[in-house]
């Protein structure tokens, strides 16, 4: 019997191990911290063998093979260990992979990884195709193979997935954008971080597709310099572009081939700039795979957005409440800035990843007309920006934040969090700090 050994168990180290149980190792897994009793529960129930709090090295050193979880770096002294002694190392996608005959749709990129994956299931499943959604979002894909097995994937892929992978190739391929982030993982090496993103179309041929945003200068250097063998199908809000989707008028225009598809942008059920990008993408992947025009236009019209994305919550006495606690970098909150139409009180701030706030300076003085700073470092942000608004305040509680905004915005205005910042000093993670926002606006 082969061994399997499990590195990590989370979402992606146990729907592994279910995996791999099933087809046939014997599967060991081992997590440094404590498991949820959630996942130690289905390993109890598929009678996996497992450990939390320690790295039984003589027994992990002893595999055939190793799926490694993203959240372990691969500089760690164990994986060191695994790679001195010849075992392979790989991550659940690719092992995931090796199981299912299915079509994958895989999407990388800095920002709107989420948002494009949960767009392309939603036009794909409205179209009648029997696919799943599944990666950093929802289910691991692993636990999906192992269950409940599709004809199709959209599947959200992080850089850590993507390191681990030999064989894994999609399909069709699309890369949102590449903008400096996670760098600590990539020796401070943005062109390390950006050859882990392309990994995505590494294994593909001239019968799969790359879709990438033809505005963004790093993805387009990159492939001038660094040629892949997929058909490529760029977007561009900003030029016409021949094979791929660009705007002409007030319309998104995708053309693949003699295949032509005109959309209105004024239906979209998304807004920003940023997100007709995303609407593009998954668009472009719903004409390849040959869903009905007016299904498609029909499902970027009734898209629900994802929680914590320019969520819109409440307007309370003719302000806009605004949640976009996922802007954990500069480059997301750019785009939320851009997509404001209103005067904005701005809330940012929280752990900063070593932060330029430059480039928002246009948009600063545009649209912004007071910054709540909510963190516990607000250095940078006074230093850039406290002589450009005319009102710029310290809070480190939510409610404080989002009683102040109140008490600055007027009839008309907006309150935007979009903190441009990670979210680790004062919350758990991103969901609790834009869930602490909602029940804030809520209790005013
Ligand atoms: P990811 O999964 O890559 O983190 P999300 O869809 O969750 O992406 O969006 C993360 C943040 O980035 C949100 O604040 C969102 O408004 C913003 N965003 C979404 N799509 C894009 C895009 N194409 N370019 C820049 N920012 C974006």
């Amino acid at each position: 019997m082969q061994r399997l050994v499990v590195l990590g168990g989370g979402e992606s180290g146990v729907g592994t191990a279910v995996l791999g149980k099933q087809k046939g190792f014997d599967v060991f897994v081992s997590d440094k911290g404590r498991i949820k009793e959630k996942y130690k529960n289905v390993l109890i129930n598929s009678k996996i063998d497992w450990e939390e709090e320690k790295h039984s090295e003589e027994k992990i050193l002893n595999a055939d093979l190793v799926m490694k979880s993203p959240g372990i770096p691969d500089k760690a002294p164990l994986v060191n260990e695994l790679l001195k002694k010849g075992i392979k190392v790989i991550s659940e996608i690719e092992f995931a992979s090796l199981y299912t005959r299915a079509t994958i749709i895989g999407i990388t990129g800095s920002n709107g990884k989420t948002t494009t994956t949960m767009l392309t299931h939603h036009i794909l499943k409205n179209g009648g195709l029997n696919v799943g959604m599944a990666g950093n979002i929802g289910d691991s894909f692993a636990q999906m193979v192992a269950k409940n097995d599709k004809d199709m994937y959209a599947l959200e892929i992080s850089s850590f997935q993507l390191d681990g992978i030999e064989t894994f190739k999609p399909h069709i391929a699309i890369i949102t954008n590449i903008t400096p982030d996670h760098l600590d993982r990539y020796d401070y090496r943005f062109e390390n971080y950006i050859a882990s993103k392309f990994r995505i179309a590494m294994n593909q041929t001239e019968d799969d597709y790359l879709i990438y945003d033809a505005d963004d200068p790093v993805v387009r250097d990159w492939l001038d310099k660094h040629p892949v063998q997929s058909r490529l199908l760029p977007f561009s809000i900003e030029k016409t572009v021949e094979n791929g989707a660009y705007l002409k008028d007030e319309s998104i225009i995708i053309n693949i081939d003699k295949q032509h598809i005109e959309m209105s942008t004024d239906t979209l059920a998304l807004e920003g700039k940023h997100n007709l990008k995303n609407a593009m993408a998954a668009s472009t992947v719903a004409q390849l795979v040959k869903i009905r025009k007016a299904t498609i236009r029909e499902s970027l019209e009734n898209f629900q957005g994802a929680s914590h994305r320019l969520e819109k919550v409440l307007k309370i006495q003719n302000v806009q409440y605004i949640n976009d606690s996922k802007a954990t970098n500069v480059n997301a909150t750019f785009y939320a800035l851009d997509s404001m139409n209103t005067p904005t009180v701005w809330i940012v701030g929280g752990q900063d990843k070593g932060n330029d706030y430059l480039s928002l300076m246009p948009l600063v003085r545009e649209k912004v007309k007071a910054i709540v700073c909510l963190g516990l470092d607000n250095g940078k942000i006074i230093e850039t920006f406290g002589s450009v608004v005319d009102f710029i305040v310290e809070t480190t509680s939510m409610q404080d934040a989002v009683k102040i905004s109140k008490e600055v915005a007027e009839r008309g205005d907006a309150v935007l969090l979009s903190p441009a910042c990670a979210s680790f000093d004062l919350f758990k993670n991103y969901e609790d700090r834009g869930d602490q926002f909602k029940q804030a606006v809520k209790n005013l």
